[in-house]
């Protein structure tokens, strides 16, 4: 197995934190995406610095609008509760039923883009998976160049 696809990061408390788990936590919070519309699924797992993992789903809402993706269910939770500091984000998802391998990668949306740049820094891990074994990843400024944020304010 290919040595860079683990963290192989001791977070100090001698546990080692890898993608495999952050892709499987991603999966397994998948399953409660509550997406009756659009039947595209989406799960998201957030590592913080301190080692701790949040989890999302996307919710959709029949008025649309209030609809929020995984992604940002994940890193809301997170800074709900005093987090600010990541280390990686995995997203996962697609349509139900579907085979994904016949279809292409898709990544966080543009809303989504805009609240990691608002939360994540420079050296977070953006993953996006199709399975334990197949995935890519990304830096924000892969995603998002000359993004807009905080430090454009003054
Ligand atoms: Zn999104």
């Amino acid at each position: 197995m290919n040595k860079s696809h683990y963290y192989n990061k001791d977070k100090g408390d001698g546990k080692i934190m890898d993608r495999s788990l952050l892709i499987r936590k991603a999966f397994e919070a998948m399953e409660f995406s509550y997406s009756p519309y659009s039947n595209f699924q989406v799960g998201a797992a957030l590592l913080t610095k301190s080692g701790k993992i949040y989890t999302g789903c996307n919710i959709e809402s029949v008025a649309f609008t209030p609809t929020v993706c995984g992604e940002r269910t994940a890193i809301f939770k997170a800074v709900s509760e005093g987090e600010r500091e990541f280390e990686a984000l995995v997203a996962v998802g697609g349509p139900k039923d579907k085979d994904w391998d016949e279809l292409g990668w898709s990544g966080p949306c543009g809303v989504c883009r805009q609240v990691i740049n608002e939360f994540c820094k420079g050296d977070l891990k953006i993953i996006i998976a199709k399975s334990e074994e197949v995935y890519k990843e990304f830096t924000l400024e892969e995603l998002l160049p000359y993004g807009f944020g905080p430090e454009h304010i003054g």
